[in-house]
């Protein structure tokens, strides 16, 4: 339970904490050299949104990899606009969220072609960007351009909430307006971008979900959570998600040293990326019966004549909304299959490391 002076109408008389103040001790505390990353202190907007871009919903260190790989095989924007989808989507394997591989770089072909590589400079036309979202803007118009512009993310969300002890659920349209006019009505006009990477630095760093340092935070006398004792509580969100459980069998059919895959053309979070062929199924006891079916085999141009050498332990990838489970049958096809008039490829097994798939099958080829 909340206590009464935290709930979420009557918070805006409860900020008793100067926001200036806040603002101030943020700036002292921040120093640049803490928590070195390469994209810090970047001033080349092709750059900051190229980081932006990369580290939605993803570690910083899972990120950084990926941000190296890309800025050096794209130095400009020309140059990523200038490569191949299936190139984009082998660099950003493994990284998830695919849809925003597709619109980096429909936003890089976007720049480069129609804008002649001159980056949008105002708060308006970067958010009109492809995959530039309120938060990604922010951040390029601060970073790049010393726009005053807040960035509200996971980071800033707790901070706020637990200095000016604000239980506002943070996925409710009235919770995000709430943090975000509070966060913009705290940011230093003088020098936005310091201030947004003081914030993010300071979430990350201090005010960590589980266990912040609270000894050593410059706000500790000032925190309401602190005072409150409501620290785990905060950020607040009003539902849980609910994740749909899926159950996939996927045939990883040999023809010698070739392999058979196809791409996905349908509009979900995987498209243009390859697969084996699958079968998705109710639930995850899918037996030898069903897979004797002639169905389970024409699918791949196999028709039956078939050998199963091996199947896999189940795998596991949870995505925001769904839960998938997969095996892999390996499977030694007998005849040539036949797979004209189908989308199926086949390749040859060293190639496959050409082709980019889902983490799931990604993990299991090793
Ligand atoms: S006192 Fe603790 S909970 Fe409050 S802002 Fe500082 S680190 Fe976060």
């Amino acid at each position: 339970m909340f206590p009464n002076s935290l709930l979420p109408n009557l918070f805006m008389e409860h900020i008793n904490f100067n926001t200036n103040a806040f603002t101030r001790q943020l700036i002292n505390w921040y120093d640049p050299s803490d928590r070195q990353l390469p994209w810090k202190e970047e001033k080349n907007p092709y750059l900051v949104w190229l980081s932006e871009v990369l580290l939605q919903q993803t570690r910083v260190e899972q990120g950084l990899s990926y941000y190296l790989r890309f800025k050096e095989e794209f130095p400009t924007i020309i140059e990523m606009a200038k490569a191949s989808e299936d190139r984009i989507m082998k660099l950003w394997e493994g990284l998830g969220y695919y849809s925003r591989a597709r619109n980096m770089h429909h936003t890089a072909k976007y720049i480069a072609f129609e804008l002649g590589g001159q980056f949008p400079n105002t708060i308006e036309e970067i958010r009109r960007l492809k995959g530039v979202g309120p938060y990604t803007a922010a951040a390029i118009a601060s970073f790049a351009f010393d726009l005053p512009h807040a960035v509200v993310d996971g980071n800033v969300y707790r901070v706020l909430s637990r200095v000016f002890g604000i239980a506002v659920p943070i996925d409710t349209t009235k919770g995000k307006k709430i943090f975000f006019d509070l966060a913009q009505s705290l940011i230093d006009p003088k020098q936005p971008g310091v201030y947004n990477q003081a914030i993010m630095d300071f979430g990350a760093t201090v005010c960590q979900p589980q266990k912040p340092f609270c000894k050593r935070c410059p706000f500790s006398d000032e925190c309401q959570a602190k005072k409150e004792n409501t620290i785990s509580l905060l950020p607040r969100k009003s539902k849980k998600i609910k994740r749909r459980e899926r159950f996939f069998h996927y045939l990883v059919v040999r023809y010698g040293e070739q392999r058979l895959i196809r791409k996905r053309t349908g509009k979900d979070i995987w498209k243009n990326l390859y697969e084996f062929p699958y079968f998705e199924v109710p639930r995850m006891g899918f037996n030898q019966e069903i897979i004797q079916q002639n169905i389970f085999w024409e699918k791949v141009g196999l028709k039956g004549k078939v050998s199963i050498d091996f199947v896999s332990k189940p795998f596991h990838q949870l995505l925001t909304h769904q839960k998938i489970v997969a095996v892999f049958w390996e499977i030694d096809a007998l005849n040539t299959p036949e797979i004209e008039g189908t989308d199926l490829l086949l390749i040859d097994k060293n190639d496959l490391s050409n082709f980019a798939f889902p983490k799931i099958i990604h993990r299991y080829l090793g």
